[in-house]
């Protein structure tokens, strides 16, 4: 039996979700599509297996060949990062990020993390999520004038209130973060250094971007965003601290690892250490500077910090008379898909805002060049200023879907990742 006719009502939004992915310019900075092996793992029987520990200490019988793909995980996260230990359960980033705090600290100690405004995530000790809500939270913003991070304030503050951990990483900032400040700082107050690089995990794997694994205590990530692995967490750190991280996330925060995914991750890994990714991680670089370039130039919208040094950038739309959020759904209209974001002392709701966030890691797997992003941002403003022109809205469509065309998934995934 085809699962089509099994269960027609979910296969045809896989498949709905399938065109929609061929057909729109996907902007979300922590997207991207991942190679066909990484997607068959987690399809793969792995699925199935309970495998309650670690490889060769499980809790179930029958483990022999999870063990394997496991190790495989471990061993490449590893290398691909220099890592002295690696821990590849963490269902997610938040959880990666619970576990880190479970292994340092108790509830109701400090912790210091960016500002959910400032670019900072949700788990850095926002007061709506877990990292709020059970520890001591206090963040930090961007200078005012600059939008850059400053690292006397960062330290002003935490002398003030003396954090256990301090968490560097963001989810929301286009420039180079120097790991080696923000050690200075936790040293100063005595804290544990936590950098959650998630964003920019897959550019220091390429060694475009500083690597904070031996700078900071523990580093979390992602493994879904510029890694192009599958949806899922990891923590790397020291030796020393393997067997309290360890126990934080499995039997601390989590049950079974999901070993079709870790199957995936290790695939992933696999691929992060072929030369091919790292002029993949070059060329998201190159998109997202193209894209800035046309943006800076327009004299309509902003670059937050005025412009990029990664795959990302934040756009202050709010000399357009749009906010955030109208600006998100314009897009959506004409299949560009990007997300509302927070600026620096951002005015509006977290539901509105002022900003857009674009990433460039997607489009740049299905091998989009700086002149096609260079399109794009000139799209993105036409579109801004003809968003009650239906006529003109249309023709930007047909742009939109002839650029998409011109770079089919399915004909770029395979070569991009393999060659
Ligand atoms: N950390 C950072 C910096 C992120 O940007 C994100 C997600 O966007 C996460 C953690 C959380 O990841 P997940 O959605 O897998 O829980």
């Amino acid at each position: 039996m085809n699962y089509q006719d099994q269960d027609p009502e979910v296969w045809q939004a896989i498949a709905d979700e399938q065109q929609r992915q061929e057909q729109n310019i996907e902007l979300i900075a922590s997207e991207n599509i991942v190679s066909p092996a990484v997607r068959a793992a987690q399809g793969s029987v792995l699925t199935n297996k309970y495998a309650e520990g670690y490889p060769r200490k499980r809790y179930y019988g029958g483990t022999q060949f999870v063990d394997v793909v496991e190790q495989l995980a471990i061993d490449r996260a590893k290398q691909l990062f220099g890592a002295e230990y690696a821990n590849v359960q963490p269902h997610s980033g938040s959880q990666a990020n619970e576990a880190v705090y479970a292994a340092f600290l108790k509830p109701g100690d400090t912790i210091l993390g960016m500002g959910l405004d400032a670019g900072g995530h949700l788990t850095h000790g926002a007061k709506v999520s877990f990292s709020g809500k059970i520890y001591n939270s206090y963040s930090y913003g961007l200078n005012p004038d600059t939008e850059l991070l400053d690292f006397d304030m960062i330290l002003d503050l935490a002398k003030e209130v003396k954090p256990k951990l301090i968490v560097a990483g963001a989810s929301a900032y286009s420039r180079i973060i120097d790991w080696k400040k923000f050690r200075v700082v936790a040293d100063e107050v005595g804290a544990y250094l936590m950098v959650d690089m998630a964003h920019v995990a897959g550019l220091v794997a390429a060694g475009l971007h500083p690597n904070p694994v031996g700078i900071a205590d523990v580093v979390t990530t992602t493994t879904h965003k510029t890694l192009r692995g599958p949806r899922g967490g990891l923590i790397l750190s020291q030796e020393k601290y393997a067997k309290q991280i360890n126990s934080a996330v499995f039997p601390g925060t989590q049950g079974g690892p999901l070993e079709h995914v870790i199957a995936g991750k290790a695939i992933a890994f696999g691929e992060d250490l072929k030369p091919a990714f790292t002029e993949y991680s070059r060329q998201i670089i190159k998109n997202a500077k193209a894209m800035a370039e046309v943006f800076e130039s327009s004299g309509t919208v902003r670059v937050i910090s005025g412009g990029t040094d990664n795959h990302l950038m934040t756009i202050d739309v709010s000399q357009t008379g749009l906010n955030g959020k109208q600006v998100q759904e314009l897009l959506d209209s004409i299949q560009i898909t990007t997300n509302k974001e927070a600026i620096p002392n951002e005015k509006l709701s977290p539901f509105k805002t002022s900003g857009i966030r674009l990433g460039t890691p997607a489009i740049t797997t299905r091998g989009f060049d700086e002149v096609d992003s260079k399109a794009v941002a000139h799209i993105i403003l036409k579109a801004i200023q003809a968003r009650d022109d239906e006529a003109k809205l249309a023709a930007l469509h047909q742009e939109v879907l002839e650029l998409s065309k011109k770079h089919p998934i399915e004909a770029y995934v395979q070569p991009v990742i393999f060659e």
